[in-house]
């Protein structure tokens, strides 16, 4: 470190991007702040995790098989005619649904095991990044860096800063989501504790998640393809849809409801300005999608590690001020955000859903290309699904 900074790189946002950037870069013997604005354990949702995490997950050395349920796939549920079809998910790699509180406190305290100094309660209020350094603002003091990364999640700090957000307007609008502890016994229930599969029901205004936690809980969500009428009653909106669901009466009989009903609106856009003079996003800064493929976990920490490596060659080699830094590693995070993103648009076209999805143990190559797709596995190059979906996009314009 130059005695001009007061460190190599500064990390804006304590989740799972910015825990995963600040280990990796402090593995790599740079010096790193990361800032959180909140306190750790805090209420996050994003529950289900995809297996094609595990690589970053092993290089970060955390076990996050500790206390979280395992999950072996995932099941798209018709509720009106009551199709059902199971994607394997787990066959290679290993995943788990987990609570996000404990599992983003584990992962900011590996950051600090690892030699990160950690701040939480700390907000940035204004950044600077310009020829010579970064100057950071926060509600407690500032900082001087040679880089900053952004992980500040939707909260998109340099997106918002710099005008480059953009609302995807086609998919979710809202979601509405609580948990439940108590779930009876029955075959229902036992299958899915068993299997651990997050449950996906599709109903006339978008779909449900059902996601099995462990300590026989289940968190569970509507997400609404209109937009969220003024005088609309979320709370009574979403234990409408639960009653009429066949699988959640038979899975909430007599089950109790341990948190309150949240809301979360507006949630997918794409960030034009990713990456400039001495910053680059990651995770959901960076862009994001209606989870109904649980991408944003996986897409968080994978972006970061990819972020992170390239910022230590470029501090390594002395090349940070560089702007287009990451314009070639941003490629390949398109081409996986865009997979995912042409991926949730088809799912809306609910032909897509009951001629491929439920059609699926018919046709099983491409039975096999979704789970590949819902697995995370983006960057083979070889699934015909995907390059399908990516160029019956270009070729639209
Ligand atoms: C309804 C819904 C359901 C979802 N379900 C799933 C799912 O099943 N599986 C899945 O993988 N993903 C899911 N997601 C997505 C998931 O929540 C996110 O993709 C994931 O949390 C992204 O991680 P992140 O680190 O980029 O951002 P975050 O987890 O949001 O972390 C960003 C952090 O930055 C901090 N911060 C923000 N601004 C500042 C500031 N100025 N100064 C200091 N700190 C700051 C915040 O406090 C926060 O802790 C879901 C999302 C929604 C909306």
């Amino acid at each position: 470190m130059n005695d001009r900074f007061d460190y190599d790189v500064v990390v804006v946002g304590g989740g799972p991007a910015g825990s995963t950037a600040a280990t990796l870069l402090a593995q790599h013997g740079h010096t790193i702040l990361l800032l959180e604005q909140d306190k750790h354990p805090r209420f996050h949702i994003g529950e289900s995790m995809l297996p094609f995490s595990e690589p970053v997950v092993q290089r970060l050395g955390i076990d996050w098989s500790e206390g979280n349920q395992f999950k072996s796939g995932a099941v798209f549920i018709d509720e009106k005619s009551g199709r059902r079809m199971f994607f394997p998910l787990s066959a290679h790699r290993k995943t788990y649904q987990l609570e996000r509180a404990p599992f983003d406190q584990k992962l900011f305290q590996n950051a600090a095991a690892h030699g990160v100094k950690t701040h939480e309660e700390e907000k940035v209020l204004e950044v600077s990044c310009h020829e010579h350094g970064v100057d950071i603002t926060t509600d407690k003091r500032s900082y001087r860096s040679r880089y900053l990364v952004d992980a500040t999640g939707r909260t998109a700090l340099m997106g918002r800063k710099q005008q480059g957000i953009t609302r995807i307007e086609n998919l979710g609008k809202f979601a509405v989501y609580t948990h439940f502890e108590d779930i009876p016994a029955n075959d229902e229930a036992d299958e899915l504790f068993r299997t651990g599969c997050i449950y996906v029901p599709v109903v006339d205004i978008g779909w449900i998640w059902i996601i099995p936690l462990s300590g026989h809980r289940l968190s569970v969500g509507l997400v609404v393809q209109k937009e969220r009428p003024k005088d609309c009653d979320v709370e009574e909106l979403l234990h409408r849809y639960l009653a009429q669901s066949p699988i959640l009466c038979r899975l909430l009989a007599g089950a109790k409801q341990f948190a309150p009903v949240r809301v979360e609106a507006d949630f997918s856009y794409t960030n034009q300005q990713r990456y400039g003079l001495r910053y680059v996003c990651c995770g959901d800064s960076a862009g994001f999608l209606d989870p109904v493929f649980s991408s944003g976990v996986f897409i968080a920490i994978t972006s970061a590690a990819r972020v992170a490596d390239q910022v230590h060659l470029a501090l390594a080699e002395g090349r940070e001020a560089d702007p287009q830094l990451h314009a070639e590693v941003d490629g390949e995070y398109m081409l996986g955000f865009n997979t995912m993103r042409r991926f949730v648009e088809r799912f809306y076209q609910s032909d897509m859903v009951h001629n491929l999805f439920f059609e699926a143990d018919n046709h099983p190559e491409m039975k096999a290309e979704i789970a590949q797709l819902l697995a995370g596995d983006l960057w083979t190059g070889q699934n015909q699904l995907q390059n399908s979906l990516l160029a019956s996009h270009r070729s639209v314009g």
